[in-house]
Formats: C-alpha cells, structure tokens, sequence
C-alpha cells in the first residue's frame, strides 16, 4: 500500500490554517486545501505495515482504536498515491456514507492507532479522506443513485442528525421509502446547529442533504414526534428508527444559576449558527460582543464557544476544565494503538492565544457561584481550584484546595459540561425501555428496543459521542431493520 519508502523519504504535512489573527473576522471554514502533488505524497506515506490498526475500531481503555467505521483506509491512500481519486472515493463511500463530514471535523481515532505513528507522525488520513471527497464532488461524481427497486416498505427515521441521515441512506439504498423526522427547522442535528460554520460549513450539509433527498428520501422539518406530530401517526410506518440525539444537557446547580447572562453552550451556538444563517439579520442570538466570556468545560462543546465568542468579538475569554491538563506525549498507561490523551491546542484556543496571548485553558479549577449586578444580570464568578483525590469507596474526586479562591469578571457565561442523555418525553409516550444512564435501552450492534420494529442509533442509544460513532450505529441500526423488514439484508 502507497509506496513502500515514501515514510522514509517524506515529512507529514497538512495543509495550513488561515491565520488565527484573520479568520475569527468571518465564519468561513478555516481549513485550507493543498496541492494534489503533495497530497499524493501524503498517500505514500501509508507504509504497507501488515497489520494495519487503522482500520480497526475497537474500543481500548474506553475509548475508539482505529476508524469505527472501519474504513479501508490503506487502500484508498494507496488508491490517492497512485492519482486513482474516482477509485479511492468508490473506497471511501463504501464504508462512509459522510466523509464530507468526517473528513472535516473527526478527531480521527485512525491516526491515533496509525502504525507509522510509532515512530513517526502518523499518516494524515483524516485530511486524505477529506481531499478525496472534496475532489470527488469538484468532478461531479458524487451524484444523485436512486434506488432501482422499491420494497414498499415505510421507515420512519426521528432526527436528522448523522445517526439519522446514515440510517436513512443505508435503507433508501436497501429500496424502501424513507421518511427523516426533524424537529428544528433545518436538517443534519448537531451538524447543522451544534458544530459551528467555521469548522463545517452549513453549504456543505446541505449538499449532503440534497443529494439524499433527491435519492428519494422525505425529510420533515419542524415536525417534533410526539409534540405536534402526534406518535400514533407512527403506525403508517413498518418501522422506526429512533436518532434523536443526546441533547438534554448537564447543568450547574450553583448560587446565581438563574441569572442572565448564565446559558447551556447549546443555546449559544445554536441561536449563533441560526443568525449566521439568517445573515445576523433578526439579532435574535446570545452576543458575546464587549463581554468578559466565561465557558465552563475543556471540551469541543466548549472549544466552539471559545471560538464563537472570539468572532462576537469578546472582550476576554477564559475556559476551566476541572480535570488536569492531559501530558505533552502519551503516558505509561495510554500506549499505542491506543487514542493519545495528550495535550492538544484546537482551533478556538489557538485564536485565543492569537488574540490574548495565553491559551484561555485553566485546569484543576471549579465554578463555586455565579455573582449578580443591581439588574440579575450575571458580573463575576467565583472560582476555586481542586485536586483529585481518592474517597472512602476508592473513587477519584474533585477535593477543593483552601486558599485558592477567585473572583473573575463575567457578563456571559456558558456551560459546556456535556450531556446526560435524549430527552425523555417521545421515549416515554411510546414506552422504550432506556438504560441506567437514560439511554435507549438497544444491544450494542443489533439496535433492536424492547419494541417490535423500534431500533435505536447514535447518541440517543450510545450517550454523547461522535460522529463516527453515529454513522456506524445509523448504518448498523439500518442493516438490522432491513432485516427485520426482509427476512434477510445485504446492507454491511
Ligand atoms: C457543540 C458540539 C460540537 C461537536 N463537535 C464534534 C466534532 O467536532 N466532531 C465529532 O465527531 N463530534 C462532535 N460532536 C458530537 C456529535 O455532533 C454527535 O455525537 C452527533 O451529532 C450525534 O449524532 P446523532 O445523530 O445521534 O444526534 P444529533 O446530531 O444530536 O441529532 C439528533 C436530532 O434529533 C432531533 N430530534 C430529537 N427529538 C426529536 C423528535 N421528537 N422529533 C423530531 N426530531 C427530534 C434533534 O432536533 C436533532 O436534530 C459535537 C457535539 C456538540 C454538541
Ligand atoms: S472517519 Fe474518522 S476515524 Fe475514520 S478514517 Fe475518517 S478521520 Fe479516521
């Protein structure tokens, strides 16, 4: 696979940001495209190792090993080493139905496994497999392939994010006729109002969505099941696929929680992407314009609320994680092929260097209260610093160390510390068993419920997770539907 020696003969390279000081000045993606003669190179690297892990995708130490779409990843960088792009895309799709997605915003898992990467930067997969779709719809061959046959049979999918848009694909592809549940007003779920603009262009899922529509798929925008699409209008269908996310989110009970100016992330970035949308026409969004920004939550939640904020145009920004800031290289107990918990700068923190001078990451540190001006309007928070500790049941806890204490200005905070699972009412109006965590209770790999014809996939099953995880359940979900519908499947 790709040239034997090309790991030998040449460096790991990406193609370059636009500068951190110039682009928080729009929403445009960040990303820039390189030359395909460098890109070639790039598939050489793959160095036909016989044992790729690449691919793999299986759990280790709780997190993914390899693709968990397990893409064929060797052979379509040999396919870009050889400039065999229609090739390579056929490849691709096999495995993906979304590299447009993936391809942009995945951490990418693969690389973390990548067997150059044992002594070498690993291959750069991710921006491959993005190249290959990009050039693929330049040359217009990613293009509508309706089904030939049609089964008869009726599917309802309920949510359209990437759990719900491969499951819909994959039974589409199978001939029975799709019908996508969406309660927001636009298509693709947290690809369309949770990931901001500048890391996915909102053109981009569209495209994606056009293309399916025209294959054949129905999608039904602010159409809430169980709301003003009542779940009895469900009994049309000869099955159902429940991808309607992990949305419900964690919150912070602390004095000063109801103030103003105190906001979930999501209520953040989705009005945002809604207005840049919209052109910021209505000005019906959170402006983080002049204000000393607030986000608690090291995570990608809340790196996009960093990044966001930056192009509100903040007056200060500062994000508290209470775990410790991961090693710069991989620890004793994290080795390879597993995912590197190592120190990562992403985009919005780069943009915040750029523009303050510090990383705005403070580690080992907690919110104790928020604090009110004379209106109810959030001013300051109060902040402490922890160290994990083991308790009498041996688990590691958050302990507050004395004399730590601080008081930061704050006109807008937002809390990006994950969430605990779907929303329950559609759950409970249809009777779905859900497990302790609140998730869809449904077998991991064969998504079935405790209802007949009711299967589970993405978040709403696996808890909040990626979008690799969701495209894998959506396809899985889907295999074992048509299944169910058929007697039998052909879909992988
Ligand atoms: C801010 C943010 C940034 C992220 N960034 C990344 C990233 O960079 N890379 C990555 O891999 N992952 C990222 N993730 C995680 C990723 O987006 C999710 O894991 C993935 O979108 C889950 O897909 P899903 O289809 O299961 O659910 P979702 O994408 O959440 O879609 C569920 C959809 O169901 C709809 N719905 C719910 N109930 C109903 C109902 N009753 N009727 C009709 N519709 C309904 C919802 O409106 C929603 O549109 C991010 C998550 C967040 C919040
Ligand atoms: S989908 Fe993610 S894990 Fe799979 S090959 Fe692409 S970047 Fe790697």
């Amino acid at each position: 696979m790709g040239k034997p020696t090309g790991f030998l003969e040449y460096l790991r390279e990406l193609p370059q940001d636009r500068s951190s000081t110039q682009r928080v000045s729009d929403w445009n993606e960040f990303h820039l495209r390189m030359p395909e003669e460098n890109l070639r190179k790039q598939g050489a690297r793959c160095m036909d190792c016989g044992i790729p892990f690449c691919h793999t995708g299986t759990l280790l130490n709780g997190m993914a090993s390899g693709c968990p779409i397990n893409n064929l990843i060797p052979e379509w960088n040999d396919l870009i080493f050889r400039g065999l792009w229609r090739e390579a895309i056929e490849r691709l799709h096999k495995t993906n139905n979304f590299p447009d997605f993936t391809g942009r915003v995945c951490p990418a898992p693969c690389e973390g496994s990548c067997v150059l990467g044992i002594i070498e930067p690993p291959v750069t997969i991710k921006n491959n497999e993005y190249a290959i779709i990009e050039k693929a719809f330049a040359e217009g061959w990613v293009v509508p392939n309706p089904p030939a046959v049609r089964t008869g049979k009726k599917v309802a999918v309920i949510g359209s994010g990437p759990a719900g848009l491969a499951a819909a694909d994959q039974l589409n592809k199978a001939g029975h006729w799709v019908t996508v549940f969406e309660r927001a007003d636009r298509v693709g779920g947290l690809l369309m109002y949770g990931i901001p603009n500048m890391k996915l262009d909102k053109s981009v899922v569209d495209r994606r969505i056009d293309l399916l529509a025209k294959e054949g798929i129905t999608f039904l925008t602010n159409t809430e099941v169980g709301k003003n699409h009542p779940i009895t209008k469900l009994q049309e269908f000869d099955a159902v696929i429940l991808a309607t996310g992990a949305t419900k989110p964690r919150d912070l009970p602390i004095e000063g929680r109801q103030l103003k100016g105190v906001h979930f992330a999501m209520e953040f970035l989705q009005a945002n992407t809604q207005a840049v949308l919209n052109k910021h026409q209505n000005g019906n969004y959170i402006s983080a314009a002049g204000k000393n920004v607030v986000v608690i939550g090291g995570g990608d939640t809340g790196t996009d609320c960093v990044g966001t904020s930056l192009r509100h145009g903040c007056t200060s920004v500062v994000q508290f994680e209470i775990m410790p800031k991961p090693p710069m290289d991989r620890a004793a107990d994290n080795p390879w092929p597993e995912w590197p918990k190592v120190y990562r700068q992403d985009y919005g923190q780069e943009e915040a260097e750029a523009k303050f001078g510090v990383d705005p990451r403070v580690y080992l540190t907690t919110v104790k209260k928020f604090v009110s001006d004379e209106n109810g309007v959030v001013k300051a928070v109060h902040t402490v610093e922890v160290n994990w500790q083991r308790n009498d049941n041996g688990q590691f806890v958050p302990v507050e160390v004395p004399g730590t204490e601080q008081t930061r200005p704050a006109e807008l905070v937002l809390l990006a510390m994950g969430f605990l699972g779907p929303d329950q009412e559609l759950l409970e109006q249809l009777g779905v068993e859900r497990d302790v965590r609140s998730n869809v209770k449904a077998q991991d790999g064969v998504f079935t419920t405790n209802l007949k014809g009711v299967f589970a996939a993405g978040d709403a099953r696996r808890g909040q997770s990626l979008i690799v995880w969701a495209i894998n359940e959506g396809r899985g979900a889907a295999r074992e539907c048509d299944r169910y519908l058929m007697g039998a499947t052909n879909l992988p």
